[in-house]
């Protein structure tokens, strides 16, 4: 069976670890960020069930393509990912003004 998400195949979800797991453990009340985690809840979850997914690689990488700003994607959580974004952009830079 073909999937996809946003209209782009995304095969790789079919071997995902949170596959049938409940999508709450991903996902923070609010969408932004980890800041607004409600009392008590974290990632920590959701990073345990990431750190053994076999398509960890293909759902960061989705998630970073596509700017997807909320919940835990390869086992980054939207401030992780803003930080990896930001040094994606800083060397981007660098290698702008060393050309
Ligand atoms: S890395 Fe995490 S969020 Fe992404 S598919 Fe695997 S278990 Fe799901």
């Amino acid at each position: 069976m073909k999937s996809e998400f946003y209209g782009e195949p995304v095969d790789w979800m079919e071997a995902a670890a949170c596959r049938d797991k409940p999508t709450e453990i991903f996902f923070s009340h609010r969408d932004d960020g980890d800041q607004s985690w409600p009392e008590g809840w974290s990632y920590d979850e959701a990073r345990a069930i990431c750190n053994d997914c076999p398509v960890r690689v293909d759902c960061l990488s989705y998630a970073m393509t596509h700017g997807i700003k909320s919940g835990m994607w390869g086992g980054k959580s939207p401030v992780e990912r803003r930080r990896i974004r930001r040094l994606e952009l800083k060397e981007i830079r660098r290698v702008r003004e060393a050309s």
